[in-house]
């Protein structure tokens, strides 16, 4: 027991903000938590839930196209944005509530207010002050628009969530996560997309076989993919036409315009520079490997030190950071092998090393790399291709990088990620017996390499 009123206060009710705050009230500590928002922060409310859904949503289209092929006469078809989202929004509700629970039944003290720091021992919350023993700074991150002519007539993700209709055509623009994510979504439910990204080829920082196999798969979607393409401003033609100036002298026309250029650290606001914690030059906190900020008593995890922007990243160093802080189990995070997925259409399912990260760390690797017709479109006819590749050290064996693009490729991956963690081998690969007949038996049965080097 200390003099302070809590022995921590959290600021930000995200992912990593509430599993750190609950844990530590689970040990027995004195939380209090922060929000001025929703609780569940991004990936609940304008993030990986509703994304998912939506993602879901989209898919129905090729479904019901797909269906002819087995036999089904699918009637007429109707698409109600309207409903989607309000069903989307009463789930969102329902995870508020559950988030709630959780805070309540840990014996956590919720303040629905803003949150600044005053001293390294006080919070500013609303109108009172709280004084804590420890802080930890939590607030996540923030859609960024670059400063062009006319940005402000563009949407982002955030936005996106709650449209009161779907325009018909939609220009996304961007080339990461949230771009193809939302160019495959807004395709599905039947707009005309058109998706700019600034460089050669989209998705930097990933494989470049999952970058050329997934552009061309949506370009064969009819989703209209430019690289080497900059917006140099947006003009608003009437209220519901805009018109985007391209760099290259070109101009598009749409309903909407999306960004998805990239996030920022919440960081604006919080007092930090007052108190003494330092921020780098992307307004990221900078923490060391046991989230210390510069501020010996102050903590920050998740999306606002900027490191490895995931919602399960967040939870695990909040759990963590508990542990280690109330529960007397100092422990860290793994950051090596972290499984992820882009819930483009197709997915992209990813773990370990690039090959190109591979050849800079390893001398000698085996490529493996399998391409073929998922089993489903031999009947629905659709022309859509699944890559799936392995990436194997020759010294030490191990398979070090594991790629795909196809459907499912995210629950797929997930095991994937076990495999990696506990070093596999491609030995061990091979002496693994397949699923019969599943996509993923691929992984567990190429046995020629593609390349060597
Ligand atoms: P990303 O950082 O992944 O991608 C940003 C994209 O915008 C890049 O293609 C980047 O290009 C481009 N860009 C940046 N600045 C500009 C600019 N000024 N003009 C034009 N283009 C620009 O950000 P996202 O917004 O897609 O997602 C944020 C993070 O959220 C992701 O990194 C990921 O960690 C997380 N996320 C994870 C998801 C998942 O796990 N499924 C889903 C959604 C988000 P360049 O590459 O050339 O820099």
């Amino acid at each position: 027991m200390t003099d302070y009123d809590f022995d921590l206060c959290t600021i930000g009710a995200g992912s990593g903000g509430v599993r750190a705050s609950r844990i530590a009230a689970g040990h027995g500590a004195r939380v209090a938590v922060a929000e001025d928002r929703y609780l569940g922060g991004t990936c609940v409310n304008v993030g990986c839930v509703p994304k998912k859904l939506l993602v879901y949503a989209s898919h129905f289209s090729e479904d019901f196209e797909d269906a002819a092929g087995f036999g089904w006469s699918v009637g007429e078809r109707q698409f109600d944005w309207t409903r989607l989202i309000a069903n989307k929004n009463e789930e969102i509700g329902r995870l508020n509530g559950v988030y709630r629970r959780l805070l309540d039944d840990s014996g956590v003290t919720l303040f629905e207010d803003t949150a600044r720091l005053v001293d390294p021992h006080t919070v500013a919350i609303g109108d009172a002050t709280h004084t804590a023993e420890r802080i930890l700074v939590s607030t996540g991150g923030w859609p960024t628009v670059p400063d062009i002519p006319g940005r402000e007539h563009a949407v982002t993700s955030n936005e996106a969530f709650f449209l009161d209709g779907l325009p018909d055509r939609i220009v996304v623009v961007g080339g990461g996560y949230i771009a193809v994510e939302f160019a495959g979504i807004f395709h599905g439910l039947g707009a005309d997309v058109t998706q700019l990204y600034r460089g050669p080829l989209f998705l930097r920082g990933f494989d470049d076989d999952v970058r050329e196999v997934l552009a061309a798969e949506m370009r064969k979607k009819g989703i209209d993919l430019r690289f080497d393409s900059v917006v140099e401003r947006i003009d608003r033609v009437d209220d519901s036409l805009l018109r985007l100036s391209l760099k290259d002298g070109g101009v598009i026309e749409a309903g909407m315009v999306m960004y998805a250029t990239g996030r920022s650290p919440k960081t604006a606001d919080l007092g930090l520079e007052a108190v003494g914690v330092e921020t780098n030059d992307k307004g990221a906190i900078v923490v060391d490997d046991e989230y210390r900020t510069s501020v010996e008593n102050i903590y920050a995890i998740g999306d606002v030190t900027d490191r490895v922007n995931l919602t399960p990243v967040a939870i695990a160093e909040g759990h963590v950071l508990a542990d280690t802080l109330f529960g007397n189990r100092p422990r860290t995070v793994g950051y090596e092998n972290i499984p992820s997925c882009v819930f483009s259409q197709p997915n992209i399912g990813t773990v370990g090393l690039t090959e190109a990260e591979a050849r800079e760390r390893y001398d000698d690797l085996a490529i493996y790399r399998s391409t073929f017709r998922p089993m489903k479109h031999t009947l629905s006819g659709r022309d859509e291709t699944t890559m799936m590749k392995l990436i194997v050290d020759k010294a030490s064996e191990r398979v070090v990088g594991v790629h795909m693009v196809g459907p499912d490729a995210g629950e797929i991956i997930q095991g994937m990620g076990v495999a990696l963690t506990c070093g596999a081998t491609k030995a061990q690969f091979d002496a693994t017996i397949g699923i019969h007949p599943t996509a993923a038996e691929e992984f567990v049965t190429m046995r020629t390499p593609v390349a060597t080097a």
